[in-house]
């Protein structure tokens, strides 16, 4: 919850008097909190569309029907904004409903009291907290997860997800895509010359290089040690090839110590497997690497420094 003091609680009862009395239980406790009172489901989900509460105190009987339907209305809106249902006794399954719906806590009416409410309220807040860093680390989770932590950029396993994806995705659609392999060259030098932190700089800058260098509907990896996969969605050989010298370029253009790179490209084609693409974007880098390395090499076509013309 968001604040320690002045927690902002709507209360939802149709009853006047019953609303009266939550009031007023309220104004006695020791913290005191900032009360909303709305009377029907319709204000209820007006005042949570348009304001921040902390905690809401739900009346299950409602004349518009079942509050039950304001869960389902908040949790359909993404809110995580707890709420405690209170009812009459004797509608206890009601509850139970009410708290498998996501409800934090029940509160029977005739058992209302200020020292009720403000354990509630903490109960509440407690458990708000404990979600939120719940949460928190199941994102900090999913991030990590995908992330190449010393890069920043995605790793080898969402790499490989995405491929998958991609290469289903043209086997429907039949549009080009291609997968560039950059390895940087000679890059055991830079650790032996200048030791392993500024080989990891290294790779800090020229994944940078790569991301800033490419559109962002592309997707760079990193794929092993030295070595950078890239998926260029919706793109055919020759302007993956142009792609993969731009990239080859601005990473000469970076400042010292840095390694060149040599880059193999390969192109999806119909019922390509996903190892084939690898291993022929694999193949591509090797022949990039025999022609001389801080070169670009098509799987399929020979490479400049082999023989053929450096543009073909
Ligand atoms: P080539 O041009 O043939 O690719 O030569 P290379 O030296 O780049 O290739 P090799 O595969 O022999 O060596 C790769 C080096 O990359 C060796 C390894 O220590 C280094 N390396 C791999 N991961 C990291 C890393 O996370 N940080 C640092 N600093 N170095 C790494
Ligand atoms: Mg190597
Ligand atoms: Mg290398
Ligand atoms: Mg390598």
């Amino acid at each position: 919850m968001a604040r320690e003091k002045g927690m902002r609680i709507l209360v939802v009862e149709d009853d006047d008097g019953d609303a009266a009395i939550f009031l007023r239980y309220m104004e006695k406790m020791r913290k005191p909190v900032s009360a909303t009172r709305a009377a029907t489901m319709g204000e209820a989900k007006s005042l949570l569309s348009s304001k921040e509460f902390d905690l809401v105190f739900l009346d299950l009987m409602l004349p518009e029907g079942n509050g039950l339907d304001l869960l389902a209305h908040l949790s359909e809106n993404g809110s995580d904004v707890p709420v405690v249902i209170v009812t009459g006794s004797g509608d206890e399954t009601k509850a139970v409903e009410a708290m498998k719906a996501g409800a934090y806590d029940y509160l029977v009416k005739e058992n209302l009291s200020t020292a009720v409410l403000e354990q509630t309220i903490r109960y509440a807040r407690r458990r708000h907290n404990l979600e939120q860093d719940r949460q928190r680390m199941v994102e900090k989770l999913a991030r990590l997860s995908v992330t190449d932590e010393l890069t920043g950029v995605a790793n080898r396993r969402a790499f490989m997800e995405k491929l998958q994806e991609e290469l289903q995705r043209s086997e429907r659609t039949k549009q080009p895509f291609a997968v560039l392999m950059v390895d940087m060259d000679r890059f055991k030098e830079v650790n032996d010359r200048y030791g392993h932190q500024a080989g990891d700089e290294a790779l800090k800058r020229c994944a940078a290089a790569l991301r800033r260098n490419v559109r962002r509907t592309d997707f760079v990896a990193r794929y092993g040690g030295e070595e950078f996969c890239i998926i260029l969605p919706e793109t055919e050989t020759v302007g993956a090839r142009r792609v993969a010298a731009n990239l080859r370029e601005s990473v000469k253009q970076l400042p010292p110590p840095m390694p060149t790179v040599s880059v193999g490209v390969a192109s999806w084609e119909p019922d390509i497997t996903l190892d084939e693409l690898m291993h022929r974007a694999d193949e591509a880098m090797y022949g990039a690497k025999r022609a001389g390395r801080d070169c670009v090499a098509v799987y399929g076509s020979p490479v400049a420094g082999e023989g053929a013309p450096a543009d073909n």
